[in-house]
Order: C-alpha cells, then sequence, then structure tokens
C-alpha cells in the first residue's frame, strides 16, 4: 500500500546541497512528491511504498551533505494523491523560521579543477562555485536563502548557467550564487584614482605588485585582506607600519601544502581542518624557531589558512607561474583592532595609499574575519577567533526558552548571541567596543542578524562591568539588561555548549572582569549547586598600579606583586627603574591602582621576568612569547604557588614562587627552565583547588574558560595533572575560551535562572 508523508528538516539545510540530495534520494528510492525551502526549513512531500519511504528516510538521515547541520526532522501523514514524479518547488516564505543561514564554504576539488582547466568554461574564473562551495552568509540578506535575497540578484544568470542551475543531475543544481564569466562579477584593478584593467590583467599587475615587493589590498569573501611577500622584509615592515601593529603575529595563505611542509609542522589533524570546507587560519609550529620572523616574531608558531576562494586561487596560479613560489601574508584589510572593511569605496578611502586595490563587484553583505583556531595537545580543535566558516552555526541547547533572549557580550573581543527555541546563535567576532567603529559593527550585525534569523528578543542579559559599552549598546536597543558576573558568564558559556544541567565547579582563569565586589576578577573557581553560584577560590589579590596600562607596561604588575612581598630589592639588579619608587607610592597610597585577582596579569608579570622585557605592543605578548619557549618535559622543580585560606575562599598565592624566580634570575637560570616551572607550578596550585572542591563538594563535573586556557602549555600541564583523578573535565570547544564566549554564557545562566549566592 503506497502513502504519503510530511517531512520537515529544520537546521543548516539551505545553501548545503539539500534540496538536490533529497532530489537525488527519491528519484533512487522510486519516491514521488516534492521538496521545497521554508523559512521553516526543508519541506518535502513524500509519496510511494512503505518499504521505500522508510528507506528514503533512512538515506536522508545518514547520507545528508557533509556541510549541513540538522536540528530537527519531524514527520507526520499527510493524504495519499498519487503524485506522478519528484520536483523541486519554488520557495514560499513562512511565519515561523528555523531554517538557518549555511556558512561560507572554501572552493571545493572540483570547481577548482574546473578553474585549472583550460578547456573549462570557467577556466581562471574568480567567482565559480557550485552547492558544495561558496559564498553563503556574506552575501544572504534574508532566509530562504534563495538569489534575490542575496547580494547575486544584481546579476542574472546567463543560459549556460541557467542550464545547470535547473538541472537536478548537475553539480550546480540550484547553487544560488552560480556564475561564469559570461554572466557573473568581475576583478578589476583600482590604480591612482582609477579603474586600469579587469579580469585576468587585473590579477596578474595584482600579482606583480606583489612579487616587487608591495602591499596589495585585495577584496575577498567577508572583508578584505592586505596581502604581501613574507619574506620580503620592507613589505613586512610597510604593512606594520599602517596597521601599527609592530609584533603582532600576521596570517600566511598558501595554495600549496608542500611550502607550508618546508618551513613548518602540520599533523593529520591540522591539515584536515587547513583544508576543510571552514578553511580558518590555523596556527602550526615552526620547524625553527626563527622561520617567518617578520611574519610572527618571538614566537614558536605562525597562523596558515588555505586560498578557500577561487580570486585566490587564481592569484597564486598566477603567482606559481611567475616563479614566485611563497605563501602570502594575508592579513585583515583593517587598521590596528578596527572592523574588516567590506565595501569599494571604503577600500579605496583607506587603501589608496598603499597601492593598487583588487576590487570586485559582488557585494559583501554581512562583513566577517577569517576564523583563528589550531590543535591542541590532544588533537583537539580550539577556536579563538569564531567567524567565518563558523558562523552562524548554532549551539544546541538542551531545551528552550519560551521567548528568544539576546546577550551583548563582553567589550574585549565582543560577540553577541540570540536563542531561537533550542538554538542558541554566537555572532561572528566583532571585536574591542572601545573602538567607535567596532561598536557601528555591532549594531550593523545586531540589525542584520537579528532580520536574517527573524529573532524576537524579549529580554537581554549583559555583562555587570559599569562601564562596559556592550551594556549601554544593549540599553540604546531597548533592553533592560539583566547583568550577569564576566567570569560565570565564562563558566558558563562551557555548560552550554555541552548542556550541562547539573551541579559542578567552574574555573574562570582570564585576563579581566568586573567582580560581584567590585573589584577586577580574573582566576576564579566557582560550585555551582542547586541553581545557585557560589565563589570558592581565587587568587591572592595585588594593585595594578595605573589600572589599565598594565596592559602595556607589565612591568608595573611586577613592580606591585614584588612590593606586595618584600621582594622589591630584587628588581633593582634586573630592571634599572627610575619609576618603582613612584609606583610604590601609588601602591601604597591605593592612587589608580586596583585591586585584582587576575591571572592574565599574573601571567603578565612572571612572564616580564621570565623574558627581561617590560613593554608589550599587543594583548598578553609576553605570556605568549614565554609559553613559546616552554619545554613540554622537564626535571626542574616547578615553581610553588601555595594555597591558603582566607576567610570564607581559598587563596593561590604567588609569594614563593616569585621569591624562587627571582632567585633563577640571579643565578642565571635559562628562560625556557623559568617558563616551565612557572607553567607547570601555576598549573599544578589551578589543578589542587580543583580536586579540593571537587573532593569537598562530591561534584565530579569541572568547567574550565577564560583566555588563559589559550595557553597551550597552561592547559597541557593541567590536563595531565587532572586526567587519571575520576573528573569530567570540560572546555569550550565550539566557542572561544576567550571573551568571545561570554555571550552564550550570559544566554545560559538566565536560561538555567541561576543566581549568584
Ligand atoms: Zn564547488
Ligand atoms: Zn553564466
Amino acid at each position: 500500500m503506497p502513502s504519503s508523508k510530511k517531512i520537515i528538516i529544520s537546521g543548516t539545510v539551505q545553501g548545503v546541497g539539500f534540496r538536490p540530495f533529497v532530489w537525488r534520494t527519491a528519484v533512487k528510492n522510486n519516491i514521488k512528491g516534492f521538496v521545497s525551502n521554508t523559512s521553516a526549513g526543508v519541506f518535502i512531500k513524500a509519496e510511494g511504498e512503505n518499504k521505500d519511504l522508510k528507506s528514503f528516510v533512512e538515506d536522508l538521515r545518514k547520507q545528508a551533505p557533509p556541510a549541513s547541520k540538522i536540528s530537527s526532522f519531524e514527520i507526520s501523514d499527510l493524504k495519499y494523491e498519487g503524485l506522478k514524479n519528484f520536483y523541486i518547488k519554488k520557495s514560499k516564505e513562512s511565519k515561523t523560521i528555523s531554517a538557518s543561514v549555511p556558512a561560507d564554504l572554501a572552493i571545493c576539488k572540483a570547481c577548482a579543477e574546473d578553474i585549472k582547466d583550460s578547456k573549462n568554461r570557467r577556466y581562471e574564473y574568480p567567482f565559480t562555485n557550485c552547492t558544495d562551495c561558496g559564498p553563503r552568509f556574506t552575501i544572504v540578506e534574508k532566509l530562504p536563502y534563495d538569489r534575490p535575497f542575496t547580494s547575486m540578484k544584481k546579476f542574472k544568470m546567463c543560459p549556460s548557467c541557467f542550464k545547470e542551475y535547473k538541472d537536478p543531475s548537475n553539480r550546480r543544481f540550484h547553487a544560488q550564487p552560480n556564475a561564469c564569466p559570461v554572466c557573473g562579477p568581475k576583478v578589476f584593478l583600482w590604480e591612482e584614482g582609477n579603474i586600469t584593467c579587469e579580469n585576468k590583467e587585473a590579477i596578474e599587475k595584482a600579482a606583480d605588485n606583489i612579487i616587487s615587493g608591495n602591499i596589495l589590498a585585495i577584496k575577498g569573501l567577508g572583508g578584505f585582506h592586505l596581502a604581501c611577500d613574507p619574506f620580503n622584509f620592507k613589505a613586512v615592515k610597510r604593512l606594520r607600519d599602517f596597521k601599527d601593529r609592530p609584533f603582532k603575529p600576521f596570517a600566511l595563505m598558501t595554495d600549496d601544502l608542500n611550502t607550508v611542509n618546508k618551513y613548518l609542522h602540520i599533523s593529520k589533524k591540522e591539515e584536515e581542518i587547513v583544508f576543510s570546507s571552514k578553511a580558518p587560519i590555523v596556527t602550526l609550529k615552526k620547524k625553527k624557531n626563527n622561520y617567518f620572523n617578520y611574519v610572527s616574531p618571538n614566537l614558536d608558531s605562525v597562523g596558515v589558512m588555505s586560498a578557500y576562494t577561487p580570486l585566490h586561487l587564481v592569484l597564486f596560479k598566477i603567482l606559481r607561474e611567475k616563479k614566485f613560489l611563497s605563501p602570502l601574508i594575508m592579513t585583515s584589510g583593517n587598521h590596528r583592532d578596527e572592523p574588516i572593511t567590506k565595501d569599494n569605496e571604503e577600500a579605496v578611502k583607506l587603501f589608496s595609499s598603499l597601492g593598487p586595490i583588487l576590487l570586485h563587484n559582488r557585494p559583501i553583505h554581512n562583513r566577517i574575519d577569517d576564523s583563528l583556531v589550531y590543535v591542541d595537545e590532544f588533537s583537539q580543535e580550539r577556536i579563538i577567533r569564531r567567524a567565518r566558516g563558523y558562523v552562524p552555526d548554532f549551539i544546541s541547547l538542551p531545551f528552550s526558552a519560551k521567548k528568544d533572549i539576546f546577550a551583548s557580550g563582553a567589550d574585549i573581543k565582543n560577540s553577541f548571541a540570540f536563542t531561537r527555541k533550542k538554538e542558541l546563535f554566537v555572532s561572528q567576532y566583532i571585536g574591542d567596543l572601545d573602538d567607535r567603529n567596532n561598536s557601528n559593527f555591532f549594531c550593523e550585525t545586531y540589525k542584520k542578524t537579528k532580520k536574517l534569523l527573524k529573532a524576537n528578543p524579549a529580554s537581554a542579559v549583559s555583562d555587570s562591568h559599569p562601564g562596559y559599552r556592550s551594556s549601554s549598546l544593549a540599553s540604546s536597543l531597548g533592553f533592560k539588561p539583566q547583568f550577569v558576573q564576566h567570569h560565570i558568564a565564562h563558566f558558563f558559556s562551557v555548560m552550554a555548549e555541552h548542556s550541562i544541567l547539573n551541579d559542578c565547579i567552574g574555573v574562570s582563569i582570564d585576563g579581566t572582569g568586573y567582580g560581584t565586589d567590585g573589584k577586577i576578577w580574573g582566576c576564579e573557581f566557582f560550585v555551582y549547586r542547586n541553581n545557585k553560584v557560589y565563589r570558592k577560590a581565587s587568587l591572592e589579590e595585588f594593585c595594578l598600579p595605573g589600572g589599565e596600562i598594565c596592559l602595556w607596561e607589565p612591568y608595573r604588575i611586577l613592580v606591585s606583586l614584588a612590593y606586595k612581598f618584600g621582594l622589591g630589592e630584587n628588581l633593582n639588579k634586573i630592571f634599572k627603574l627610575k619609576e618603582k619608587e613612584v609606583m610604590e607610592k601609588m601602591i601604597e597610597n591605593k592612587i589608580n591602582s586596583p585591586l585584582t585577582t587576575s591571572a592574565g596579569r599574573l601571567f603578565d608579570a612572571f612572564s616580564c621576568l621570565i623574558l627581561d622585557k617590560k613593554y608589550s605592543t599587543y594583548e598578553a605578548q609576553l605570556p605568549m612569547e614565554a609559553e613559546s619557549i616552554c619545554p613540554k618535559i622537564s626535571s626542574a622543580e616547578p615553581y610553588n604557588f601555595e594555597i591558603v585560606k582566607d576567610k570564607n575562599i581559598l587563596r593561590i598565592c604567588p609569594k614563593e614562587a616569585l621569591a624562587k624566580a627571582f632567585k633563577d634570575k640571579k643565578n642565571n637560570t635559562s628562560q625556557d627552565i623559568m617558563s616551565y616551572k612557572f607553567h607547570f607550578g601555576f598549573a599544578s596550585a589551578v589543578s589542587e583547588i580543583c580536586l579540593l572542591l571537587a573532593k569537598e563538594n562530591k561534584i565530579e563535573n569541572i568547567c574550565f574558560s577564560g583566555g588563559c586556557f589559550q595557553n597551550r602549555k597552561f592547559s597541557y600541564f593541567l590536563t595531565n595533572i587532572l586526567k587519571n583523578k575520576k573528573l569530567n573535565l570540560y572546555f569550550n570547544s565550539k566557542l572561544p575560551s576567550n571573551d568571545g564566549c561570554i555571550s552564550a554564557g550570559q544566554i545560559y545562566f538566565k536560561l538555567l535562572k541561576a543566581t549568584i549566592a
């Protein structure tokens, strides 16, 4: 007996080749009916024999396209009509929305072959794509994901492209951005106020520009890049001057694994990620520490991404033909810490002084940076900057909120978040909100994302810092936000990622955040029990003489710690510090010297001492350099960070560790050994508190978050110490452990209706 079924599949099912996949699967299983995209997801009417329907549904579940992500799969009965064939129906909009926008996909192998093949009509065509690859999130204005709602709407498909688009057996069937040299977008070169050439000639000239040691601004998928030769000192120096980034590492782009292999270690897992459809920047360990020293000075690793768009591939092809064989520096096109530039006019204004600009006429609707990840010592992918390729994928929540919630995140490395039923959307990396342009980017993205997801938040959550711009932005959007403490939000972001509902321990080892006592927190241990959060342990408090400026002048923190523990005279021998006495007076008289328990600042101070460096030009520069030289194994005795009881909480006291470090300095102990002693010693202290709290509270689940977990050596030592102790250790994995996870944690705190004890 034949019957009829209605199937609604929601999740990331649009723009990932899902409808052609349904069509092929239907034909294979002898199913009649139709499939269509609605804003509620993919809608299928399927008629056939019961056994065929059964295997059809099974194939749909098991063989879904790799870039799709199914969040729900509903089947119900329909009236049997005896349909004669299976077809793809035109999209319709519906009121409830649960389909998601797919993330952008790196060029697939088949399309890469097309542009290499001189007989193919897309030979060297920089906008080649298909249902398996190409722009998605960056071009979509609203759902359903169909060409008229994308920035491809202004390009009318030529008959050849349209034929592919209509043919269910073709790889480009319903590929919304489908295009070719006849009908699609074009590249052109902007030089000294004019467009001087287009197409291949433009890319040729752009390539010559790079080879001759200049900087090229090039429009990509989510914004502009600035590109140059990583081995040309003058070019890199000019780029650093332009971006006002004297030391901060740049990323490299390559089309070829062999170039990578020559200089860098790359594991199977790292290789998979570099060449995945997400194509993030992956930090890879250098074979020698002085490799790419212009690109990532004083660090043991450098970030590498693949040439992920056809335009980049064609550029590399032409460079290779001109015997230029190295990778390229490919860094976000912006001034220091500003949002990535996305529009042609914007780019012309900003980059004209640098030289020619390679533009194209496919508008970028959603601005988005490259993502940055690494593979940790346990082969887990960890994310540092979550953006292109990862956004707008959602996190599945264990239950849904009655009404949508909005969270405005933190001020540094901001991301914001929305809920939509059981889905939690975290925005792309927005950046540091004290820059006005980033605040604008926040508002621009809020409006676009809200429209795109048809989210309708009824309430909001923000950070409890009274001066945070993210909170005032939430107010300016009409919300009266509930406030969540920064490190509790860190903790809850891990619970959200792992759908944890039970009692657990939370450990936030972080830079800085506003504490419930008005002090600056940053090394916090919590117990979550019966919906209440208790602060159980922290770092010993110390002063930050000068406040914020300590970030850039970390020696101030060292002075402060030394003073606190009566070790000040040791400093005289190391640094000739004229300012030392002034600072000590500031601390003594409590002048602009806020109290903190920040682990990040402790890392700063120790790194300063280990490396004999006083200043930092980018966030965590000295800790990153100290981590780079830290060996994984050593027989040296780690510094002892004592655990002391202070009223109701435990404190990690750095006194003895600091005294030993000063002694090591005096004895000319090598920097790498000192680095090991510090990292292992601090990890031991954190582990010890975890074990104490786990035992005392009979809790096995521990959630770790905070920027310090990006320190690979610290994370490695900590995990190794705790791994066989019958505990369940949870870390951020889909979200960064830095402040990029705060918005998700804020939402989860509100969802669980948690309170602070
Ligand atoms: Zn493709
Ligand atoms: Zn065409």
